[in-house]
């Protein structure tokens, strides 16, 4: 690597959610970091490819001014963030690379638990407390609210029994925040996860070839994580149900068995999830030594 070697920068949070699990897919990916004392930035040590820690908010904003090409956030931030910038560039935009299966949650409206729901159409006139201002906005326009918008940035479950709120906008995995609170959620504005973004910045072919290869690399590993190498035997006449059960396969590789002529092994890559639900299906259609394997990695 020479000092004129193009770099990508890719940013993650610093500390919370989503942390760990981003570091672990960009080094189950390959890269390699020297993580610094500040743990800031880190330099990419096997790749020309470096790491910013920050603040998961921050992240959209680095992206959409070309600070970083690529980054994982939540949708739920990301969605925020760019609607956000769209006041001040109506052409910005992110692209969602890959919704990464981790970082699961639903932005959802809450309110006092001891209230009836009747829908949306009841906040008419109330107040809605929210750290997620626009989203929350454009969920009240489309379902033809007119309410008012408080924007608290940390403990928003508490706006209702201070009085500051008739009810909230806020990230749910469990429910426990709001049960605790006496909150119940009643509808939901946002499915997120975590997911990889790429800003808009141009890119010199060299450093273009570098961002999709390690777009490659990951799309690998998260394709590699649902996959599975599935090993059978089966009667040779029972080959055709077989192949239909197996979720996700292409085309098996079908191999003859020595001293069987009635039996063949089958293998098998499936790409979608599978469940023991289809293993018992193989059994009863006829299959026998089922084995399921993990793929470490994949390039297709
Ligand atoms: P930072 O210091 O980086 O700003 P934060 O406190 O804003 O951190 P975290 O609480 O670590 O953020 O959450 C990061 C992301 O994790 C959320 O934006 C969301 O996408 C996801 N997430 C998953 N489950 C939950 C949950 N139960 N509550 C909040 N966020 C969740
Ligand atoms: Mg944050």
């Amino acid at each position: 690597m020479t000092e004129s070697t193009p770099r990508i920068k890719i940013a993650i949070q610093k500390s919370g959610r989503l942390s760990e699990d981003s570091l672990r897919l960009l080094k189950q990916s390959g890269l390699q970091f020297e993580s610094s004392k500040d743990k800031l930035f880190w330099f990419g040590r096997n790749l020309p490819v470096d790491l910013l820690l920050v603040r998961d908010d921050d992240i959209p904003r680095l992206l959409l001014e070309g600070v970083c090409e690529l980054g994982i956030v939540g949708e739920n931030v990301a969605a925020e963030k760019l609607l956000e910038a769209r006041k001040r560039r109506p052409d910005a935009h992110l692209d969602n690379l890959a919704a990464l299966e981790f970082g699961y949650c639903r932005l959802m409206l809450a309110i006092p638990e001891d209230q009836e729901y009747s829908g949306p159409k009841q906040l008419d006139g109330g107040r809605v407390a929210t750290s997620y201002p626009r989203l929350t906005r454009s969920w009240l326009r489309e379902n033809g609210v007119e309410a008012e918008i408080v924007v608290l940035n940390g403990a928003v479950e508490i706006a209702p029994s201070l009085g500051t709120a008739d009810a909230i906008v806020d990230l749910v995995s469990t429910g426990t925040t709001l049960r605790a609170n006496h909150l119940k959620p009643v509808a939901t504005v946002l499915n997120s996860q975590a997911a990889l973004y790429r800003g808009r910045s141009r890119l010199a072919p060299e450093r273009q070839a570098l961002l999709d290869k390690l777009v490659q690399r990951v799309l690998g590993v998260q394709r590699a994580a649902e996959t599975k190498y599935v090993m059978l035997h089966a009667p040779r006449d029972r080959l055709a149900r077989i192949s239909e059960i197996l979720p996700g396969a292409e085309t098996p590789t079908v191999l003859p068995l020595e001293g069987q002529p009635d039996k063949v092994a089958v293998h098998a890559l499936c790409t979608e999830q599978v469940f023991w639900e289809h293993l018992e299906e193989l059994k009863s259609a006829g299959a026998s030594a089922i084995l399921v394997l993990p793929v470490e990695k994949m390039l297709v």
